[in-house]
């Protein structure tokens, strides 16, 4: 049987040619762009500022003599193409996504307000013509808002919602230049973002400045764990600030970040409020893990756990992300992945990660096909 997921977690690579098409050539030469740094690695350049990464090998999985091999693989054809990558999700079982950028993600890094503005209307309308409107029921890209002025975000959430995106991509670590995430300073833009509709996205990984937090022994595995604190912090903010208390019906979601630290930040903030009540303010109206639980949701791609959390844990608000097309995705294990999480759990959780917590968030996607019996065309749009 194919299992259809939506996935809450995936990504576009923009056109290498993208700032030039959309912005005029002094701005565009400011905006960020990657050049090749050994086999290994990059060097992004952005508005003035250099760092070198190092670059993702794309491996596959396959099995062989009782061995799970991983093997050199390739980018998945649909990366930088819209249409090629319908006939990818087509062949994973994938139907929804969400899409944060690629080198956009940089973006922020850009610390002139008005390059700043014009990147992110440029890159929206770009997002909504060129990618969202190849499968307007299926492709929901992250809108950019401009974080050098919160003026300036507050008005480009309301231009993305008045375009017809659908959620807003913001980083887990504020610029220096604004308040943070605890501060009423956002109200209006979380205001206007819960009249639309509109969820916040934040992906984990964008705390800005080094990935690369310790060296020497233990350093990939701690660097990697290490990317998803920066959302967990932003979250905490969110609730014990009061801003999700101020606003309900706001939804944020945490992509790649698993789902069983939902549960356990519940609890601390639920201990503090507790134990530490006389020193909280602003005071909630709700108990924080209410708020958590109806407000946040959280997307993993592996994590053998994160399905508990919504059984075993009473989170519901667990959603599941293929990361297309990272190296830390299922590209080319889709199918293996969902039947090894979800076989023998029973169908309600599997709708409710697969689907059901998705849907919540973004009513307008249409349902996936039913069965395997789909034509692989079918979800492509002329
Ligand atoms: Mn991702």
């Amino acid at each position: 049987m194919k299992i259809w997921a939506h996935s809450a977690d995936s990504h576009f690579l923009e056109p290498e040619d993208l700032w030039h098409d959309i912005l005029p050539p002094d701005l565009a030469a400011r905006m960020p762009r990657s050049e090749p740094d050994g086999d290994d690695g990059e060097i992004v350049h952005v508005d003035g500022q250099s760092f070198r990464r190092k670059l993702p090998r794309y491996m596959t999985k396959r099995d062989g003599e009782g061995l799970t091999i991983w093997e050199r693989g390739h980018r998945p054809p649909g990366a930088r193409d819209v249409t090629a990558r319908l006939v990818d999700l087509n062949s994973e079982g994938i139907w929804g996504e969400v899409m944060y950028p690629s080198l956009g993600m940089w973006s922020h890094l850009v610390r002139d307000r008005e390059l700043s503005k014009a990147a992110a209307r440029g890159q929206n309308e770009w997002l909504l013509s060129e990618v969202q409107a190849a499968a307007p029921d299926r492709l929901v890209p992250v809108a950019h808002v401009p974080l050098l002025d919160l003026d300036d975000a507050a008005a480009e959430v309301e231009h993305a919602a008045s375009i017809g995106l659908h959620a807003v991509g913001l980083p887990t670590g504020v610029p220096s230049a604004i308040p943070d995430y605890q501060f009423e300073d956002w109200d209006p833009l979380w205001g206007l973002a819960e009249e639309a509709g509109m969820v916040i996205g934040f992906h984990v990984g964008t705390d800005g400045g080094d990935t690369v937090k310790v060296r020497g022994p233990g350093g990939a595995i701690f660097n990697y764990v290490e990317t998803t604190y920066g959302a967990q912090r932003a979250v905490t903010k969110l609730v014990a600030g009061g801003a999700l208390d101020r606003h309900p019906r706001l939804k944020v979601l945490v992509s790649e970040g698993g789902a069983t630290w939902v549960p356990f930040l519940g609890d601390r903030m639920e201990e503090a409020c507790r134990q530490h009540g006389m020193f909280v303010r602003p005071a909630l109206s709700r108990p924080p893990k209410e708020i958590l639980y109806s407000q946040v949701y959280a997307s993993f791609q592996h994590d053998e756990s994160a399905p508990a959390a919504s059984w075993a844990m009473g989170y519901r608000n667990v959603t599941w992300g293929s990361d297309y097309p990272h190296l830390e995705g299922t590209f080319g294990h889709t199918q293996d992945t969902l039947h090894s999480l979800f076989d023998g759990i029973g169908q309600d959780v599997r709708y409710r990660i697969t689907r059901g917590a998705f849907e919540e968030m973004f009513p307008h996607v249409s349902a996936p096909p039913l069965s395997d019996e789909f034509d692989l065309q079918a979800g492509v749009s002329a």
